[in-house]
């Protein structure tokens, strides 16, 4: 239960986020036993590079608690959906934060929107959703593989969730979204392989004044379809963007004072080579990355208009 709300301690049955280094952090289950391959119920131990832990000390301990691994210590932290994104189990290629954050932001996500999302994979941009849209919104999320749709329910279930969305087991392409979300979508998200075949039926799930659409796409290619079908489709805004993460690059350089004086009256190539300033002075500088790592993806946006002026 313990996305649903901030809580003070860990209780039986939380997913907790142990988080030992920046790039060592773990979601477990807060449960005392687990079963072994015979099928025996045995102590549920958690094994990290700082050492193991015994996972029945953490229930009753408080949220943010340093807690001891045989070899070290490590935080117990409450999730969210940015810790989640860091650690849940890959069934599928996930989103991760900076595309989610533009695609919540695009979408005009907010409490209360009806949000359609497919394919669910992993489920980690819908727990972004689930967090944006609650406590009057609802997610229906759709995928076409079975085993990903129940393992999605059980997780949504056991993070607090369940009441805010429903996981369909779905061809969305050759089926559509079903006639009993006809006209109620404020915002339809897709993350398909062929994901154009999914638009005609996006229009009509969403409401009778419109609303907003993302599709991410891996290559151009696949936006460059993407653009044609929206457009056939009476979509209006179309932007193809990309979400690029920059790092500055932070150094401490040595700048040559400017001799202003030295500027003024500089006239001959001699004065300069006898009078070239030499005090120099540490700052700390910023400048851009000279490359920039980390293509995913292209995010496909474009606005429904009201269905009067379509
Ligand atoms: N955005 C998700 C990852 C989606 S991976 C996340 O952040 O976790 C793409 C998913 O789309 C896969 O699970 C795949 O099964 C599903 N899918 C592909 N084609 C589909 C279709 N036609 N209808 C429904 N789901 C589909």
């Amino acid at each position: 239960m313990s996305f649903s709300q901030p809580k003070t301690t860990i209780d039986e049955g939380d997913t907790v986020i142990l988080y030992l280094t920046v790039t060592n952090v773990y979601a477990i289950e807060a449960v005392p036993q687990i079963k072994n391959k015979k099928g025996e119920l045995i102590d549920n131990v958690f094994q990290t590079n700082f050492g193991a832990l015994k996972v029945k000390d953490i229930i009753g301990v408080q949220y943010g608690s340093k807690v001891d691994l045989t070899k070290g210590w490590a935080y117990v932290l409450q999730p969210n959906p940015e810790l989640w994104t860091q650690t849940l189990p890959h069934r599928t290629q996930i989103l991760y934060t900076p595309d989610i954050s533009m695609i919540l932001y695009q979408l005009e996500i907010r409490p209360g929107s009806i949000v359609i999302e497919s394919g669910t994979g992993s489920g980690s941009l819908s727990h972004y959703f689930l967090r944006a849209i609650r406590p009057h919104g609802f997610l229906h999320t759709f995928d076409f593989h079975e085993e990903r749709v129940q393992k999605a329910q059980e997780e949504f279930e056991s993070h607090g969730l369940g009441e805010f969305v429903k996981v369909t087991h779905r061809d969305v392409c050759e089926n559509g979204f079903g006639a009993d979300l006809d006209g109620k979508a404020d915002a339809v998200f897709l993350d398909l392989p062929v994901p154009q075949l999914a638009i005609p039926h996006a229009v009509k799930a969403m409401k009778e004044q419109g609303g907003r659409l993302c599709s991410f796409s891996p290559c151009i290619e696949q936006s460059g379809r993407v653009c044609e079908a929206l457009e056939q489709q009476g979509f209006v805004d179309i932007v193809n963007l990309e979400v690029l993460q920059l790092e500055e690059v932070v150094r401490v350089k040595n700048v040559p004072v400017m001799n202003l004086e030295f500027v003024k009256h500089k006239k001959t190539e001699s004065d300069k080579e006898t009078k070239t300033p030499k005090e120099t002075k540490k700052y700390v500088t910023s400048s851009a990355p000279s490359s920039v790592a980390g293509h995913t993806g292209f995010l496909t946006v474009a606005e429904l208009p009201p269905l009067f002026a379509r």
